[in-house]
């Protein structure tokens, strides 16, 4: 079993537990039980599972929407805080590890951007984790220039995890099964990365990174069409949409136990693009480890994918022998 690198890792804290709840009151109330005692897990059991996985480090963040979905500032700004420090403590427990990515109060854009250096030079963390629009505003309002300077500055990546819509899609209507992680996360973050791409926020901030889960929520699949239809409709950008995907867009599998994705991701994107993450604890660990070690690619780049890419985005350490 190779040694692996997990990005997308899931936990949670007291403090912002409630609006995590509303995400999965349609599922059965066993299956809701186990992922909050998953969620609320540092030590055996995580553990375990990890090592079960091959798992030797792994970055948590906060189970989503967290705060984002406050409508009062002042206590986004709180409990981003505390839940950023609750984090820091079992870090410091277990250092070899674990490695946190911010919380962050994304309606106070200053604010955010102050919690995120808090947390990248007080608290060691690796960058931040943002679940989607926060109360209805994306990521390219100008007002969040301030926001991304300073990730810029600090140069730290920024994930951008899947939310729901601001409303429900009317496409959706009457399809249950295809609301949340089946279908609507993909367009909706997909959406709002390529809000991102397409504002010119890449041409203003050259050296950011944002990394995306689920091998890039079918980004890397349109890359062409992107293209086409920009010079078609004239848009005024410094570069193609393709080049920035490819420079300024990383991706990971986040339980994405597919290779068609995952070599349509390497071909798009490049190989050194592409990290292995397991979205635990919303799927299953061990699937996603024995994907990537038996996928039919060649060893060399079934290490890159599984901890030197994550080494070279995240700027991460791995301690012991089993590099
Ligand atoms: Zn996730």
């Amino acid at each position: 079993m190779i040694a692996k690198i997990a990005l997308e890792e899931h936990f949670l804290v007291p403090g912002v537990e409630p609006y995590w709840g509303r995400t999965v009151e349609d599922v059965p109330a066993s299956v809701r039980e186990k992922l909050h005692r998953q969620l609320f897990d540092f030590a055996d059991r995580r553990l375990e599972a990890m090592d079960t996985a091959g798992i030797r480090f792994a970055l948590l963040s906060i189970a989503g929407p967290g705060v984002q979905a406050e409508p009062d500032p002042n206590i986004a700004v709180r409990l981003a805080r505390e839940a950023n420090d609750l984090l820091a403590e079992e870090i410091v427990k277990r250092p070899d590890r674990y490695g946190g990515l911010a919380h962050l109060p994304l309606q106070d854009a200053t604010a955010a951007a102050d919690e995120l250096e808090r947390a990248v030079n007080q608290l060691g963390f690796a960058g931040g984790m943002i679940n989607g629009h926060t109360n209805g505003r994306y990521l390219d309002e100008p007002d969040f220039h301030r926001f991304w300077e300073r990730a810029e500055a600090l140069r730290v990546p920024i994930y951008l995890h899947p939310t729901d819509p601001v409303a429900d899609p009317p496409v959706l209507q009457g399809h249950r099964a295809l609301k949340r992680a089946t279908w609507e996360w993909t367009f909706e973050t997909g959406s709002h990365a390529l809000r991102l791409v397409f504002s010119g926020l890449f041409d203003r901030f050259p050296n950011l990174t944002v990394v995306l889960g689920h091998l890039g929520e079918s980004l890397p699949y349109m890359l062409w069409r992107f293209d086409s239809r920009a010079k078609l409709y004239g848009v005024k950008l410094g570069r193609a949409p393709s080049e920035y995907i490819r420079d300024n867009i990383a991706v990971t599998l986040s339980g994405m136990n597919s290779i068609e994705p995952l070599r349509c991701a390497l071909d798009a994107l490049g190989e050194d693009r592409v990290m292995f993450s397991a979205d635990y604890p919303f799927e299953t660990i061990t699937e996603a480890s024995e994907f990537i070690d038996h996928a039919p690619i060649p060893d060399s780049l079934r290490a890159r994918i599984c901890t030197g890419n994550a080494q070279a985005i995240f700027g991460l350490e791995l301690s012991g022998a089993a590099h």
